[in-house]
């Protein structure tokens, strides 16, 4: 089906299809498969155009290339007024990558332009996704640029732009009431019918996203090492749920200091609504056989997009490997955040919210460069 096998990431013992490591899972351990990483030796960053399809030699998918012109979002520099309390304050810099820039409004279309290029790839006729918002539409948009068909299995808390959005781009939207796990059923007998191509996770615990779509968001690093060309970023704070951005940004800067291309990686940090943050709860065991197996209670929350019971594992490693860290948000911090950067011009989903209050709070205390990914506009309107 495609050019590279996929292997755990955990355990190195070769894995297939979209349900992660079985041996793992047996473990009670989400781990995704993962192709290798890709060579990025004699790239030059400087011509590279941006966005998956900017260096298709990266990507585990032949081609052809299912594009909207996604990627290539902008970075926007925050106000980040001086610590009063502290005299000495270290010099910082905020900035925020607006992934709200893309075709359909979120960090999405990365996936779904590599995702919809595999389906293709693969011979299928329709992709599916489950998703309460972003990733449904990217996968309506790339599907009917494609000329494949979509499903959308949601829940009955779809904001109205999203449906609208959704429901505009052709796709039929299955709504299924109850838990994940029933949802996750519907979805897993819906990608069993021949000509299917799931382009979201339907098993639990669940292992992160399609592995091939998810080597789009290593894109995000790229762009972030042309665009801070000869300058050494700190830290880049990711808004975390499953953990597909963080492990895809990790993976893409991993690429580039293997290749010479940056001078070393920056620091991750999965940024977390406090109404569910098993990563910030993974952190706080010392021992890395305790973290993997954090499971939390998730509960309501403004950032509708995040929220999830286990840490993906995938995601654990990239903070490992960066030597970084997971932060926790309450409610009321995100909604201070998303009403910050609407001051500052920049509308927002809160969840997006969530990655600069934490950057904010980090270029305060540690200095250096750091930079938020706002994962998607706000322009979709609020769950409630
Ligand atoms: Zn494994």
């Amino acid at each position: 089906m495609t050019s590279r096998s996929l292997y755990c990431l955990r355990c190195a013992r070769p894995a297939e299809g979209f349900d992660g490591c079985r041996t793992c899972a047996a473990e009670g351990i989400g781990v995704n498969a993962m192709p290798p990483l890709a060579d990025l030796g004699g790239v030059d960053l400087s011509s590279y155009p941006g966005g998956p399809w900017g260096l298709p030699a990266a990507l585990p998918v032949p081609g052809p290339p299912v594009t909207l012109g996604e990627g290539n979002t902008p970075v926007v520099r925050l106000r980040n007024g001086p610590d009063r309390a502290r005299a000495n304050a270290p010099a910082s810099e905020v900035w925020l990558k607006y992934e709200g820039g893309n075709p359909t409004g979120s960090h999405k279309d990365r996936a779904m332009a590599v995702g919809v290029a595999a389906a293709v790839a693969a011979g299928a006729d329709t992709v599916v996704a489950a998703s309460s918002g972003n990733a449904g539409a990217a996968a309506a948009a790339y599907a009917a640029r494609a000329g494949l068909r979509c499903l959308v299995f949601t829940n009955e808390a779809v904001p109205a732009g999203l449906r609208a959005q959704i429901d505009g781009l052709g796709a039929e939207r299955v709504v299924r009431p109850g838990t994940t796990a029933e949802r996750n059923a519907a979805m897993a007998r819906a990608v069993e019918q021949p000509g299917r191509y799931p382009l979201t996770s339907y098993s639990s615990p669940s292992p992160g996203g399609n592995p091939y779509a998810n080597e789009g968001y290593k894109s995000v690093a790229y762009e972030l090492a042309r665009d801070f060309s000869g300058r050494q970023l700190d830290t880049v704070v990711v808004p975390t749920s499953r953990a597909d951005l963080l492990a895809g940004i990790g993976r893409g800067f991993r690429e580039l200091a293997a290749a010479g291309l940056i001078g070393r990686e920056p620091r991750l940090m999965a940024a977390e609504t406090a109404a569910a943050a098993p990563f910030t709860a993974a952190l706080r065991h010392p021992e890395r056989a305790d973290q993997e197996r954090t499971r939390v209670a998730g509960g309501p929350t403004v950032a509708f997009s995040l929220g999830e019971e286990r840490p993906c594992w995938q995601g654990l490693d990239a903070l490992w490997r960066s030597g970084g860290t997971a932060v926790a948000v309450d409610e009321e911090a995100i909604m201070a955040e998303h009403r910050r950067l609407a001051a500052e011009g920049l509308l927002l989903e809160p969840s997006s919210a969530v990655a600069s209050a934490v950057a904010r709070a980090q270029a305060r205390t540690s200095g250096g460069l750091v930079v938020a990914i706002g994962t998607a506009t706000g322009l979709k309107g609020l769950v409630g």
